[in-house]
């Protein structure tokens, strides 16, 4: 059966590329040009700010001053988790070396960058947990150097909470500075930080474009879209917890996708009817959000049964993917294609989002094809390194030179050449 579409998508989740790509990119050449005065008057443009740039260390103390206890404490909560699984990743991640013919060893190394740059959204949102995620996976793949910068809310700066997660789980440099200036200033190395080698983190469209013009000049983590996420829910879901679920994800913006796959009709629509009710009682900003993510962009999709559903899932390639299914194991098994993976009721994507410790920060638009999210991995070069004997290199050296002048790389073939008459001067190679 093909799969049946309930609701289908009024808009796809593309953004008006040519005028972002033009915007951005004239930014970033006013920038790279004007250097910090530039970057301080689009700040002044677009976030009304005016104030100290890299935060001192009484402007951070003052921050965690204004944080209630009871929240640092749900940080230091968050951080703890973030960190368990951030080391058990880096924990997997093996240097070794081995001998792959007698007297040539070869080795791998996994080297952390020296400079990271982790961008904090703070537009729509306080994103205290992308503070959390970025600066752990950083501090503990081992990188040296850790910058953040987040936009700071006119006046104000950042948000307190923003300024204190970042500094607990380790950032060096608070940047109050957001949007495309600030990953300029953290590409560029303006306001005295260091030239990042990777900027990662999430962001709006400016941002994303950002990242993905300067990508070359510096690494990324990945160009993040607006976030997605698909529920595969069978009859015996809850359907009042898949509507809530749908809602909770549907709030990020206006053009945040929400999909709901399932082989139960009854079910769809029971969801389908009560989602417009949860979204009239959000708050303002969040309702406006979800009211237009749930009538321009949510799909309601039925399919015939637990294969078809996983088959349309992985088409679909979700930033988020949640299972309230029975038999997890299975699903676990089957599935390929999704940033991050909540099985069963009992946890949903708010827990990955803001404190259970796998990384929010996602591929979105169907990247999850062929990428997964931050990870203290993304941190990390994987590089290799080789040494041998003479005589375990011998028969390399003799393939090298036929290979190289086979391809006309004399020069190539010489390097091999000049080794062989040095360690074996009484033969003779062709
Ligand atoms: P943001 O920090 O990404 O963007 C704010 C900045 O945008 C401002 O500082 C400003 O400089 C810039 N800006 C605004 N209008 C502009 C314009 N017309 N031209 C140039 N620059 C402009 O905050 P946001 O806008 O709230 O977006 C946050 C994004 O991050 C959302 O899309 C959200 O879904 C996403 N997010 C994703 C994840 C994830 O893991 N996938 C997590 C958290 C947030």
């Amino acid at each position: 059966m093909a799969r049946v579409y309930l609701k289908k998508a009024e808009k796809t989740a593309k953004t008006d590329s040519a005028s972002v790509q033009h915007t951005v990119q004239t930014i970033l050449d006013d920038i790279e040009q004007g250097g910090e005065a530039a970057a301080k008057s689009y700040a002044l443009k677009f976030d009304k700010y005016d104030g100290p740039m890299v935060l001192d260390a009484a402007a951070i103390a003052a921050a965690a001053d204004k944080v209630p206890q009871k929240l640092k404490a749900d940080i230091a909560f968050a951080h703890e988790n973030i960190r368990k699984f951030a080391e058990a990743q880096r924990g997997s991640m093996q240097d070794f070396e081995m001998e792959v013919r007698p007297g040539l060893i070869e080795g791998q190394r996994t080297i952390p960058v020296r400079a990271a740059g982790c961008y904090v959204p703070g537009g729509r949102y306080s994103h205290i947990a992308s503070a959390m995620m970025t600066v752990t996976t950083a501090k503990v793949a081992g990188v040296q150097n850790i910058s953040v910068c987040s936009p700071p809310q006119g006046d104000a700066g950042i948000a307190p909470a923003i300024i204190y997660a970042a500094h607990l789980c380790g950032a060096d440099n608070i940047l109050s500075m957001g949007g495309v200036q600030g990953v300029a200033a953290m590409t560029f190395g303006l306001f005295d930080l260091p030239k990042a080698d990777i900027i990662v983190g999430p962001g709006n469209q400016f941002v994303a474009e950002a990242k993905r013009i300067l990508f070359g000049r510096v690494g990324i983590d990945m160009i993040a879209g607006p976030t997605d996420s698909l529920i595969l829910a069978d009859g015996a879901a809850d359907a009042e917890i898949v509507a809530v679920d749908l809602v909770s994800q549907a709030e990020h913006g206006y053009n945040s996708p929400v999909w709901l796959v399932t082989d139960d009709e009854t079910l769809a629509k029971t969801v389908m009817d009560r989602v417009p009710e949860l979204i009239a009682n959000l708050p303002e900003l969040n309702r406006e959000n979800a009211t237009a993510a749930w009538r321009d962009y949510a799909e309601v999709i039925i399919c015939a049964d637990r294969e078809e559903m996983a088959a349309t899932s992985d088409d679909y390639a979700p930033e988020h993917l949640t299972v309230q299914a029975a038999d997890l194991d299975w699903w676990l098994e089957r599935l390929q294609c999704y940033g991050s993976l909540f099985l069963g009721e009992e946890t949903t994507v708010s827990y990955g989002d803001k404190a259970s410790g796998t990384n929010h920060v996602l591929p979105t638009s169907g990247s999850a094809r062929y990428t997964g999210g931050l990870s203290v991995h993304k941190y990390m070069k994987v590089v290799t390194w080789q040494r041998a004997t003479r005589d375990g290199a011998k028969q390399v050296a003799e393939a090298t030179a036929r290979i190289s002048r086979l391809e006309g790389m004399e020069g190539h073939a010489r390097a091999a050449d000049v080794r062989l008459h040095k360690y074996y001067p009484d033969e003779s190679f062709d």
